[in-house]
């Protein structure tokens, strides 16, 4: 990407959320970092965006009558959602529809026997899902909410919700990370073909640039890996120490084994850019070696954050030389605006 002007544009976006195999606590899992990007985005004076899993709200408030803890859990949550707004970071919304389907079981959130994807539920459910968690998470922020990031990156079939998200003022998608790929019966996704720019307009498909669409698509910067780091991974997921790296307390699911396998006898893959606690140390040779990028979309998981993480990040902003922190919905109104400085003009 050849930088059209002087300008290092880059994004932070962070989806904040639980784990969803053992879910880890609220405190853990969100308050806490979400606390640390907040002091730290303080400092730098920069805004992120937090795409909020609201169907996990939802599910608390389902069962706060009958659990004083979960009901706590849900009050936190929206006093830590206040102050983010509050600190004038974009809240944008994320879907993880299977929480429709989690009950509380002696305390724990059970998300056996979970349909992952927007896929598996009916064309009624969703509507419902779309229409109440916008409603749940707009009540909560300052500013309306424009942008969408689908759980899991799994965004199709978008056009199954395009109508519905329009409807609601929300034009913005950033699910897409250009080049990365997962295969897996419930969790799969494919952005092989989506290309590496800093964002574009689209109609049906995010995937797909189509100027005159009414969405933006604003990509997660993606970052190609070898194999080795995930032999890398799968040495510290053995190891004792795995969960004293981040924030979380919680365990992802495993992934399928056919992708295990993949990942680690394959030549290269590519996966997000991020500020997780594995993926961080990933950002200063990416940083090297692409030192013409215009613009850099970082993101991350409050639950997979570090210390060490914002330290990383730190190098980073001056070794990939960044002059503006942007919004999602910041970076959009940027293409927006180059898109159709770019269409033809009816004379007149
Ligand atoms: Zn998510």
């Amino acid at each position: 990407m050849i930088r059209s002007n002087n300008t290092t544009d880059c994004v932070v976006s962070q989806d904040y959320e639980l784990f969803f195999h053992s879910s880890g606590s609220v405190e853990k899992c969100m308050i806490e970092p979400a606390n640390a990007l907040l002091e730290y985005s303080q400092k730098r004076n920069l805004h992120l965006t937090f795409f909020v899993d609201v169907g996990m709200l939802r599910c608390f408030d389902r069962h706060a009558a009958d659990n004083k803890h979960v009901a706590r859990d849900a009050r936190s949550i929206r006093k830590n959602l206040r102050a983010i707004a509050e600190a004038g970071h974009e809240i944008g919304l994320h879907v993880h529809p299977h929480w429709e389907d989690t009950r509380l079981v002696d305390g724990r959130w059970d998300f056996s026997n979970t349909r992952y994807q927007l896929r598996d539920f009916s064309a009624d459910e969703i509507n419902d899902i779309f229409r109440s968690y916008f409603s749940l998470l707009q009540d909560l922020a300052k500013a309306p909410i424009v942008s969408y990031r689908a759980g899991g990156f799994c965004v199709e079939p978008f056009a199954a919700i395009s109508g519905l998200l329009l409807e609601l003022g929300i034009d913005i998608e950033s699910s897409v990370v250009p080049g990365a790929k997962l295969i897996d019966p419930q969790k799969g996704f494919d952005f092989a073909g989506a290309p590496d720019v800093r964002g574009w307009c689209f109609d049906s498909s995010p995937t797909v640039p189509s100027g005159e669409g009414p969405f933006v698509e604003v990509p997660v910067t993606p970052n190609t890996v070898s194999r080795f780091f995930y032999w890398g991974r799968l040495v510290d997921r053995l190891g004792p120490q795995q969960r004293a790296q981040h924030f979380g307390d919680g365990l992802s699911k495993a992934i399928g084994r056919r992708e295990v396998l993949r990942r680690l006898l394959g030549g290269s893959r590519t996966s997000e850019l991020s500020l997780d606690a594995a993926k961080a140390p990933y950002l200063l040779p990416i940083a090297r070696r692409a030192n013409r990028r215009s613009t850099w979309h970082v993101m991350g998981h409050p639950k997979l954050l570090s210390r060490r993480s914002l330290e990383i990040f730190d190098e980073f902003i001056e070794q990939a030389r960044i002059d503006r922190f942007l919004t999602v919905a910041g970076l959009a109104g940027q293409v927006r605006a180059a898109d159709s400085g770019r269409r033809p003009q009816a004379i007149g």
